[in-house]
């Protein structure tokens, strides 16, 4: 048998083919490197060379890019080229330092200085970070920290993916994800479920494979075969096809074996995930995820472009309902025109709705532009606030809605203290959305962007099942939906046990609706209740998720 690695499958599906990695920055350490070989003038030619391809790869890609994204190109251009950086470079090298060595130093007193220059320069920190790398490895002969550009299709294995990695990512190219850290709920899970691409996360540091080596990545297992055989290669794709071929008779609204409403909802982002999306079997978008519209943006879009994009989403979705979150900047999705400086814990910082607290234009400037668009729409359009933590925040969010026109308005449940008191949080709410991603970050206090404590984040333990629970228990009481949109709601594992703890509403990557909606119909909702209460009372999330499986297992029947 071939040599397996197990990860977190992420985004279901099969996929076989070379591999293509994407190099990990060097860590560059006086001596650690060849490149201080030659004269201090060899040496400072071989940085500057290297600085001039990076500020040419820059113009370059400059030329290719819209608008706004070629006015940041172009600066950093002008910022790698700066005189200020070369003589940087070149007093390291007269102190000894060899080429890399130089750059890495030189780019550290320049990202001081950001650093020191107030919020807008101390934002551009993580650019300049990515040139220095850039640099390091261009001076080093070693391959780019960046997707590889080939001409043909590959399986991508990194170490780790940025956003900003995979907003670049061409589907058309990358047959499946790959990669060493991240967690479950983590960008590169969420952006290759809505492109529909196999995924596998957390396969652990240092996976043996080298550029072109074939392996068989499954999606649903969470597997990578290294070298697979035929007879593996064969076996997963007929599993798969057989998965894809039950999942096409079922179709129409979501609902249990005996007839229990579960609306199936799309999750949406980018505007490339738009036609995918409406052409999906679902009721509508049960999250709008505005701020990955703008996040190159350098500058607050206007009204009149936010009306723009906000119609082009709700004709798509004319006759359905499309719930539209407000700009969820900071932390994990920082947008350059929604500024605070720097902070300590940015995920315990001004995020979500709390910009609106230094930002209020930015708010209400959304909440016109949403409501301009939806008054020239058949789109049943909702409004959602992200990271609500207490009933103040949402009172004056739906307040402010209502005073732009839209009349429901809703929150995002993330945060443990918005679960526990999700009766007064839906006293204000018209509904509310539970975002697992994020309220498993703050309930088991570990980042989600971080695979070292990407274990940590199970979505089947009891502690975040119990806060789904109240949540759900709180919106049955006052007779207002609940949902979950966070990325929970998409394993055909967990859905169920999710509806058998009252959560009427799934919202997910349009390629997950099928296996949801297939799995739903095989059981009655009592079947479901049961699995709930056994998972609810199991002492960690591996022991949950078995009892809710093997009770289903006894009631699994045949779809009608
Ligand atoms: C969540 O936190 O679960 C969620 C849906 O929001 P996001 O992943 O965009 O933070
Ligand atoms: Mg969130």
């Amino acid at each position: 048998m071939s040599d397996t690695r197990k990860g977190f499958g992420v985004s279901r599906g099969v996929a076989v083919g070379p591999v293509a990695r994407m190099a990990a920055p060097a860590v560059v350490t006086p001596g650690s490197d060849h490149s201080g070989d030659g004269t201090p003038a060899e040496r400072s030619a071989a940085a500057a060379a290297a600085l001039a391809s990076v500020a040419d790869m820059l113009d370059e890609r400059a030329c290719g890019a819209g608008s706004d994204s070629a006015d940041v190109l172009a600066a950093l251009a002008m910022m790698v080229r700066d005189p200020t950086l070369l003589s940087a470079v070149d007093s390291a090298v007269g102190s000894g330092a060899s080429a890399a060595v130089a750059i890495t130093t030189a780019f550290g007193s320049f990202r001081a200085m950001l650093e020191a220059a107030g919020p807008y320069f101390a934002e551009r920190v993580s650019d300049l970070d990515d040139l220095r790398d850039r640099a390091v490895a261009k001076v080093l002969g070693l391959p780019m920290p960046e997707i590889p550009d080939l001409d043909h299709p590959f399986v991508l294995v990194a170490h780790d993916l940025a956003p900003a990695d995979t907003a670049v990512l061409d589907p058309a190219k990358v047959l499946a994800i790959v990669t060493e850290r991240g967690g479950p709920s983590s960008h590169t899970a969420i952006l290759a479920k809505s492109l529909g691409i196999p995924a596998v996360v957390c396969v652990g540091d240092g996976i043996t494979v080298a550029d072109e080596d074939v392996v068989l990545v499954d999606g649903a297992l969470g597997t990578v075969q290294i070298s697979p055989s035929d007879d593996e290669i064969e076996r997963a794709l007929a599993r798969y096809r057989s998965e894809v071929e039950e999942a096409r008779r079922a179709s129409g609204p979501g609902r249990t074996a005996d007839g229990t409403p579960v609306k199936l909802m799309v999750n949406i982002g980018a505007s490339r995930d738009l036609e995918t999306a409406a052409a999906a079997d679902s009721e509508g978008v049960g999250l709008f995820r505005t701020e990955f519209l703008f996040l190159e943006r350098a500058t607050a879009p206007t009204q009149a472009e936010q009306i723009a994009v906000y119609t082009e989403v709700f004709d798509e979705f004319a006759g359905r309902r499309v719930v539209v979150r407000t700009l969820d900047a900071g932390a994990d999705k920082p947008l350059e025109f929604v500024r605070h400086g720097q902070e300590p814990n940015p995920a315990l910082g001004v995020r979500g709705l709390r910009t609106s607290r230094f930002n209020p234009c930015l708010l209400g400037d959304q909440l016109d532009a949403i409501a301009a668009a939806a008054s020239k729409s058949s789109a049943d359009v909702w409004v959602m606030a992200p990271m609500v933590s207490v009933a103040a925040e949402i009172r004056e969010f739906a307040d402010k809605a209502r005073a732009a026109g839209l009349a429901v308005a809703g929150a995002m449940i993330e945060v443990p203290a918005a679960a526990l008191r999700a009766s007064t949080i839906l006293e204000h709410g018209d509904f509310v959305s539970i975002g697992t991603n994020d309220l498993a970050q703050y309930t088991f206090a570990a980042d989600r962007m971080l695979g070292a404590v990407g274990d940590l984040l199970d979505p089947w333990h009891p502690a975040l099942l119990e806060l789904i629970r109240i949540t759900a228990s709180a919106g049955q009481a006052a007779g207002k939906p609940v949902a979950v949109c966070g990325e929970a709601a998409s394993d055909p594992e967990l859905a169920p046990v999710l509806v058998g703890l009252g959560v009427r509403s799934l919202s997910m990557a349009p390629s997950a609706i099928p296996a949801v909606r297939t799995v739903l119909l095989r059981y009655p909702i009592d079947a479901l209740e049961d699995a709930a209460a056994l998972a609810l009372g199991a002492e960690d999330g591996a022991s949950a998720r078995s009892a809710a499986l093997s009770r289903l297992d006894r009631d699994r029947a045949p779809i009608a």
